[in-house]
Formats: structure tokens, C-alpha cells, sequence
């Protein structure tokens, strides 16, 4: 069998061909949806704040058609494996990664819009469960899939929301409206800063390339345990923080200092920092990419791992070493992306510099004992949408 992840046109063609093997006809068409990495803007998303991130070329790709029955077909190229389940029989809750085809179809359904059968054979290169949002990557490839099958004219913004109830409430994960804002929404070139209170978001270019820089993203390859609950008590003391101040959500601090005065729990207080300062940082970021002053950026990122590391508490020794050993190796500046206790890291580095600064990291890596990390150079690229 071809490697799904040796190009993408072998990808594509592997999709066609194993599409067409199970519908008997070729796919009407073939849709993806990014990962993203996020910038700046870390566990801000539940506190009404600000986020920046930008879609990767790693993508989910689905190559779908309708059936003339009531069948959702779904075949993952990387599982090998099929599932199909009447459009009657959808239910929240069931059917591990079939769940973010499925749950899609679903939410369609609940948002009121007429969708039907499928088949929907999917690839994808976004790396599972390394916080470069693999799932919301499936989701936003399906809801464009769907949207042209049935030619339903869906506003971009909530075409995120429809993939995030899919994920909330079938999938059964409770995670904020970033990830798939910005497989959804996303342009080439460009960050995406949105606020999570108001939902308004603008594009920012990060012409990166164009300024001599390229983005390094590390997969640590960390193992994740305990994280649910890390994540549970991170949002619970932040809303219990929120009630003591009397505020409907920790963005709405506008003075840090009489804020930390008036919390007794030393954690606590370190917790309202972090989501503070991240929110100023994250729009600065913005600023400053508005301005075109990318190099500006660097300092941001070392101030939010910092933030991150000893305010918020969410980074472990592997994610550490990493950002320290690639600055280090001559990255400008460097933080740890996505919600934490392992994953990636991010590292602005000049043009040519990236591969490199990995390597010194892999051998660190490799001194500490640690797993070996993967990695790769990201540009911004587009949202979701039709690739064929
Ligand atoms: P992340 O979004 O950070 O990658 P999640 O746990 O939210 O991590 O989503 C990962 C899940 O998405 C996987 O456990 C799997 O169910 C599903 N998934 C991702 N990629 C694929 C794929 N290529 N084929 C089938 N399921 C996939
Ligand atoms: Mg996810």
C-alpha cells in the first residue's frame, strides 16, 4: 500500500482510487481542513480572550460524494479501516474517530441544515494528538465537504461552530471555538487574531518568508497523562477567580495589580498572570504583525513559554529543554504551543536556520534520554475548503 504521507499527489490519488473502490464511481470532489499551530494566545480561548493562531500545510483531506441510500460510509487511509452508520442511527457519544466525520453530519442536522449520505474517505499528515489540531482538521475538511455536496450556504464563522459542536458535544471533547476557527478561517501568509468573547477576528499577515524567518515546529513526542484533569483545574480556578473579582471572565481585568491584591490563594494568582499578560502579549502580537515588525514577535514567545513554565504551570522538562536548547541554537524566540504537558513547540528562527536548531534539539533529546522529537518548517496556509 502507498504511504499516504509521501506526497500529495500520491495522497490524492490513493484517495481517488480507494474512493472509488468503495462507492463504485468516482468522488464528486475532495476537500481539506488544516492543522494549526497557535502563535501566541495559550488557555485564553475559555477566558474570553485572544488567540493568534495559523493553518499548516498539513491537512485532513476528504474525498466524498453522495450515496443514493441513507449510509454515511467512512474510511480513514491511515486506520484502514470502515465504518457506516444510517444517517437515522447518528448519536452523540458513539464511534471513536469516526465521531469527527459523523458528528459533523450530526451538527448539521441539529443546526437545521438539510444534509444526506456520504462517503467520506479521509487522509490526513496532521500528526494525531501532538496539539496541532488533527481533529479539528477533519472536522472543518467535512463541514466544506457537505457544504457543496448540498449546497449549503454556510458563513465561514459558523461553519466553526457547527465543526465545534461536533466535537463538544458528539466527539464529547470540551475544547474552545481556536481550533476550528482556524482550520475554517485561516488565510495564506496570515494569522488569524480572534476574540473569543465577541468572536470578531482579523487576518494579520505573517509574511514570514518574505522577512528572512521560518517557523520551526517541534513534536516533542511527550506522553500525555493526567492532562484532562490539568486542564479541568486550570479553568476551574480561573472561573473561581473570575467570581471572586465579580467579573464575567478574566479578560475583563484591567488592573492586574488590584486584581492579585484582592486573591488569598497564591496559585490562583499566578493563574490570573498568566491569562493577563498572555492577553496583552497576544495583542501585541497582533500589533505588531499589523505593523510588519515580525522579528518583534521573538520576544513575545520567549515571555509566554516563560508565563507558561512558572504562572500557568502546564510545560514538563522535554518541552523546557526544547525551547531552551533552540534558543540556544540561535532561534530569536521560541515557545510552547497548544494546552500543554507535552507537544509542540514553536521557534522563530532566520530563513535555513530551522533544521538545524532541530537537530541540537534531538540530540539533547537524545542526552537526556528523552523519545525522538519530528519536526518540520511551517508556512501559513489557507483555510478550509475545495482542493479538487
Ligand atoms: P489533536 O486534535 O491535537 O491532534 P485530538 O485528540 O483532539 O488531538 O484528536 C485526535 C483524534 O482525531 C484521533 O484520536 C483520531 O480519533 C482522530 N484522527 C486524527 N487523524 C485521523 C486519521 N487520519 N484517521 C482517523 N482518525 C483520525
Ligand atoms: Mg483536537
Amino acid at each position: 500500500m502507498l504511504d499516504p504521507s509521501t506526497s500529495s499527489g500520491k495522497r490524492t490519488d490513493l484517495l481517488r482510487v480507494t474512493y472509488a473502490e468503495m462507492a463504485g464511481a468516482q468522488p464528486e470532489g475532495l476537500w481539506f481542513g488544516p492543522g494549526r499551530v497557535n502563535l501566541i494566545g495559550e488557555h485564553t480561548d475559555y477566558n474570553d480572550g485572544f488567540v493568534l493562531p495559523f493553518a499548516l500545510e498539513k491537512k485532513a483531506v476528504v474525498a466524498a460524494g453522495r450515496r443514493e441510500d441513507d449510509l454515511l460510509v467512512m474510511y480513514s487511509l491511515e486506520l484502514q479501516e470502515r465504518v457506516e452508520i444510517p444517517l437515522s442511527g447518528l448519536a452523540p457519544g458513539t464511534g471513536g474517530w469516526s465521531g469527527y466525520l459523523a458528528g459533523v453530519v450530526w451538527a448539521l442536522q441539529m443546526s437545521g441544515h438539510p444534509v444526506g449520505s456520504a462517503t467520506l474517505v479521509l487522509s490526513s499528515d496532521v500528526p494525531l494528538g501532538a496539539g496541532l489540531s488533527s481533529s479539528a482538521a477533519i472536522e472543518c475538511a467535512v463541514v466544506a465537504a457537505m457544504c457543496d455536496l448540498y449546497h449549503l450556504d454556510i458563513e465561514p464563522m459558523d461553519r466553526a461552530k457547527i465543526a465545534r459542536l461536533a466535537e463538544n458535544s458528539y466527539v464529547g471533547a470540551p475544547t474552545g471555538l481556536l481550533d476550528q476557527a482556524a482550520s475554517t478561517l485561516c488565510q495564506e501568509d496570515s494569522g488569524f487574531f480572534l476574540d473569543c468573547r465577541s468572536l470578531e477576528g482579523v487576518h494579520v499577515p505573517l509574511p514570514m518568508a518574505e522577512q528572512g524567518f521560518e517557523m520551526l515546529v517541534l513534536d516533542t513526542k511527550t506522553p500525555h497523562s493526567h492532562v484532562d484533569g490539568e486542564y479541568g483545574a486550570r479553568r476551574q480556578s480561573c472561573e473561581e477567580a473570575a467570581a471572586i473579582l465579580g467579573i464575567p471572565a478574566l479578560r475583563d481585568i484591567t488592573d492586574l495589580d488590584d486584581a492579585l491584591s484582592r486573591l488569598e490563594d497564591d496559585v490562583m494568582r499566578k493563574r490570573v498572570r498568566h491569562v493577563v499578560t498572555e492577553n496583552s502579549r497576544t495583542l501585541e502580537a497582533y500589533e505588531v504583525a499589523r505593523d510588519g515588525r515580525l522579528a518583534d514577535l521573538a520576544p513575545l514567545l520567549d515571555a509566554s513559554h516563560a508565563s507558561m513554565r512558572d504562572d500557568y504551570e502546564i510545560t514538563v522538562d522535554t518541552v523546557d529543554l526544547a525551547v531552551d536548547t533552540a534558543r540556544g541554537a540561535g532561534a530569536l524566540g521560541a515557545r510552547m504551543t497548544g494546552g500543554g504537558f507535552g507537544g509542540c513547540i514553536i521557534a522563530l528562527c532566520h530563513t535555513g536556520d530551522g533544521e538545524g536548531i532541530a537537530q541540537q534539539i534531538a540530540e539533547a533529546f537524545a542526552a537526556a534520554g528523552h523519545r525522538t522529537p519530528e519536526w518540520f518548517t511551517a508556512t501559513p496556509a489557507p483555510g478550509a475548503g475545495r482542493l479538487a
